[in-house]
Order: C-alpha cells, then sequence, then structure tokens
C-alpha cells in the first residue's frame, strides 16, 4: 500500500486486515448459501423467492469484492483457499437441507442478521479510525439491511398464502 494512506489508518492493520478477512469468507459463505438455496428452493411463490435469492447471491459477491479491494490495499492477503473460510467465518453456513421457501428464507434472514451485526461492528472499530473501510462497511451494511428486509416481507408473504389454502 502507499506509504500516506497507510499512515492515515489510525489502528492496527494486522487486526484490521483479520477482520476484512472474516468478513470476506462469509461473504462467500453467503453467496454459495443464497446460489445453491434458489437452485433447491420448492414451494408457493417459488418464481419470486429464487429471483430475490438470485439478487442477495450478486450481492454477496459483490461485498466479496469490495472487501478483498480494501484487504489488498491494506497490504494484506485475502483467504486463498476455500477451506479456510470455514476456519475464519463469523456466521457459519446453512446447507438447504430442508428445501421448503420458509426455512430456506429463515437460515437466510439469519445470516443476514449475523451479517448486520458484524458490519455494525466493523462501522464502531473504524469510526474516525480508517474512513476508507468505514465507507466500505457502510456500503455493505446498507445492503444488508435491504436483504434482510426483503427476505422478511417474503417469508410474511409466503405465510399468507400458506393461511388462504
Ligand atoms: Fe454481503
Ligand atoms: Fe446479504
Ligand atoms: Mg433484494
Amino acid at each position: 500500500m502507499g506509504s500516506k494512506g497507510k499512515e492515515i489508518v489510525k489502528m492496527d492493520i494486522n487486526k484490521l486486515i483479520d477482520e476484512l478477512n472474516r468478513a470476506f469468507a462469509d461473504e462467500w459463505l453467503a453467496y454459495y448459501q443464497y446460489w445453491i438455496g434458489a437452485k433447491v428452493v420448492k414451494g408457493p411463490m417459488k418464481e419470486a423467492v429464487i429471483a430475490e435469492l438470485i439478487q442477495h447471491a450478486g450481492d454477496e459477491l459483490r461485498h466479496a469484492g469490495m472487501l478483498t479491494g480494501r484487504i489488498i490495499q491494506l497490504g494484506g492477503t485475502p483467504i486463498l483457499k476455500p477451506e479456510d473460510w470455514y476456519k475464519m467465518t463469523n456466521c457459519g453456513y446453512d446447507a438447504p437441507e430442508d428445501p421448503s421457501v420458509k426455512v430456506i428464507l429463515e437460515q437466510n434472514i439469519k445470516g443476514e442478521r449475523c451479517a448486520i451485526d458484524g458490519y455494525n461492528r466493523l462501522l464502531e472499530a473504524t469510526r474516525d479510525k480508517d474512513p476508507v473501510t468505514y465507507n466500505i462497511a457502510l456500503q455493505i451494511l446498507q445492503d444488508e439491511i435491504e436483504h434482510e428486509e426483503d427476505l422478511q416481507s417474503l417469508l410474511e408473504d409466503v405465510g399468507e398464502m400458506m393461511k388462504r389454502r
């Protein structure tokens, strides 16, 4: 990283890179959870759910790109082996073993809530210390809040539909 760019980061850069890699692992696992969920999901409103899952998968992959860009800028190494995603993750991975829309939506809502907590912590840690990482965390947090809301309202719609049958 450029020396001046590094100088203005007022926090432990190695610790920051570690946190960014943890979030990076979460994003890859979230990406795959959405992507494979969209393939296997079954039940009411399936088409609408698939469209939302695919859109969110794309967002998570974009988030992984934003994080890795910053990791490299800070002189760090992004996680190089998928097996390390499991070692580094904060939010884990819920396999869609039950493919019902309700269960898949609930699993992904749980993941989004964990992501919201994680990016909120990253915001608090970088506030007034690293404006560039702060800005990235804020952009991602806004997406994760939208994701949670989208999934929650889909889950409500699915619930209404099942009541009427
Ligand atoms: Fe994300
Ligand atoms: Fe998300
Ligand atoms: Mg959405």
